[in-house]
């Protein structure tokens, strides 16, 4: 198949990064399920090691199934590269490591995944990185927050919990007057309704594990490059422009170009911190992907119809939906997100935290779950769950407050999820 033919989002999640296997004629992608590559002869072996040429080592480095994942990820983003990881977490390690050091700092957005605030508060802080939260609904604040420390400005595209549109624009502007990459969470928007790459991000994050996988099965993670970015100008970045000590003194950025940050992810990254994707995950993630769009327009679609039912209710304080036209960020959303803000929003309940908690046990179509991005109906009461660990002033800062649950609409009928709704709330 030609590029020509391959232009549009719906083709594109079928059929980019995959041909039919080359040994069988299979037609889905095998499971590549070997640790392990028989060389062709010492000197193959000495290019492969040397990066002069593509290939299969070792599992933890690079898998055709997790490559072919990976490939059609990037194809969607619309990135030069990228890599699976094991989850998440691991992507938004793994996309900081060759950009931090110690001492170095990362501006971050106050809204986040709670674990992710976790993460660059204790974890980054072992490794001498430090964090600076910023609103970024405030651009200047941003670029005040920015010293000669930084190396890198991160946020979610939609973000945690709210599924609260970040200008992606405004901070990429921030971005590139500084200098910085750009590293956006593309978890909850997914390349259908959002790519960061068009707003002046560097590279992308996602946690597989939500809607890209779709089903709930697998843990996993991707990062994207952009491609774009000049890592050797500002010489901030040695261990993509200067010789790298870890790779044998290779200056990634000068032999590989816009590969550079790929290339370091898989020859440092994965080789060196181990978080790699296994082949049966990126499997169940390549068949999930595969209905990407289709069930981000049913999900956007009940999301609405959802938030607009409750938004009426007696017992509903307030919807956070960008959705809807009440947000304060309606139009931040629509001109980001044209295809729609996504399924994730929160309610705030006039009942108070004892009334979250009972919702959240009168539910039954809804899953009570620490998950997001199912097909199923999920319902979370973030203030006793994944927001605890905070402070009342946190969790307030990250849209979690005590009076709100986040519900992630699933792709059922719209209609069976409202009854569930009312059923719920008439017994509060
Ligand atoms: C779930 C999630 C993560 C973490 O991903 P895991 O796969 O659970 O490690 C990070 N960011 C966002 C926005 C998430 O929803």
């Amino acid at each position: 198949m030609t590029d020509a033919q391959m232009n549009g989002f719906d083709t594109l999640q079928v059929h980019a990064g995959t041909e039919p296997d080359p040994a069988t004629g299979a037609r889905q992608v095998p499971i590549y399920q070997t640790t392990s590559y028989v060389f062709k002869d010492a000197d193959h072996a000495a290019r492969l090691f040397n990066l002069e040429e593509v290939g299969y080592i070792y599992s933890r480095l690079t898998n055709p199934t997790v490559g072919a994942l990976a490939n059609r990820i990037v194809a969607l983003e619309g990135g030069v590269g990228g890599v699976c990881t094991s989850s998440g977490h691991a992507a938004q390690l793994m996309a900081l490591y060759p950009l931090m050091g110690p001492g170095k700092n990362i501006v971050a957005s106050t809204r986040l995944y709670g674990g992710t605030y976790t993460q660059f508060t204790q974890v980054f802080a072992r490794f001498g990185w430090s964090c600076t939260f910023v609103d970024f609904d405030d651009p200047a604040a941003v670029e005040a927050a920015i010293d000669d420390d930084p190396r890198a400005i991160f946020c979610e595209s939609l973000a945690n919990p709210v599924g609260y549109p970040i200008d992606l624009d405004a901070i990429g502007k921030v971005a590139q007057k500084a200098g910085l990459p750009l590293v956006v969470d593309n978890t909850s928007a997914t390349p259908y309704l959002c790519r960061p790459f068009d707003h002046g991000a560097t590279l992308v994050v996602h946690s597989t594990t939500k809607y890209l996988t779709g089903n709930g099965t697998v843990t996993g993670g991707a990062i994207v490059d952009s491609g774009k970015f000049d890592w050797s100008a500002s010489g901030k970045f040695p261990s993509l422009s200067e010789p790298e000590p870890a790779y044998h003194g290779i200056n990634f950025h000068a032999a590989l170009g816009e590969m550079a940050f790929t290339f370091h992810s898989i020859a440092v990254g994965l080789r060196d911190l181990g978080m790699t994707m296994n082949p049966q995950a990126a499997h169940y993630t390549l068949m999930g992907i595969e209905t990407l769009s289709l069930r981000m327009r049913k999900h956007v679609e009940n999301a609405q119809k959802v938030a607009e039912w409750l938004e009426a209710h007696d017992k509903v304080e307030m919807v956070n939906y960008a959705g809807l036209k009440s947000s304060p960020v309606h139009e931040t959303g629509k001109r980001i997100f044209p295809r729609g803000t996504g399924a994730l929003f929160t309610v705030a309940l006039k009942g108070g935290f004892d009334d979250c908690v009972k919702l959240v046990s009168n539910l039954k179509l809804f899953s009570h779950v620490a998950n997001l991005g199912d097909t199923r109906s999920l319902v979370i009461h973030s203030a006793s769950t994944t927001h605890r660990q905070l402070t009342d002033e946190q969790r307030e800062a990250a849209g979690a407050g005590n009076n709100v649950v986040r519900l992630s609409i699933g792709i059922e009928d719209a209609e069976d999820i409202i009854a569930d709704l009312d059923q719920a709330l008439a017994a509060l």
